[in-house]
């Protein structure tokens, strides 16, 4: 049988095709506002196959996949690593201010003039 393909390269989220068949986040916690990086999606396509639709994405980094960011002063949840008491690595949600370590703040990197 034929294998038909039609793989193409997504540069990034403003690029054609990086949403297809990525699904649209719905709004969690008290988070305000849709991603301006992402408009809601978490995550884009950094490659796709046109005929069959199997893709690799990426999970947004400014918004942590959420798709919704957080634009006041409510504690905002980021994934990190830490050593539990018994000695291994293990995933938490720490919970900072939206200034702290990377976090979008009210002003975005977009807003900033940057990209
Ligand atoms: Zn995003």
């Amino acid at each position: 049988m034929a294998h038909f393909s039609n793989l193409i390269d997504i540069a990034g989220p403003d690029a054609p095709h990086a949403f297809d068949t990525v699904p649209l986040q719905p709004r969690t916690d008290d988070l305000d506002k849709l991603c301006q990086v992402c408009h809601g999606h978490g995550q884009w396509n950094t490659q796709i196959d046109l005929a069959s639709f199997r893709s690799s994405r990426t999970v947004c980094q400014f918004c942590h996949g959420e798709g919704w960011v957080e634009t006041g002063q409510d504690l905002v949840g980021v994934p990190d690593i830490v050593i539990s008491p018994q000695g291994y690595p293990m995933w938490v949600v720490r919970h900072c201010r939206p200034e702290e370590d990377g976090v979008p703040a009210k002003k975005g990197p977009l807003a900033a003039g940057a990209a």
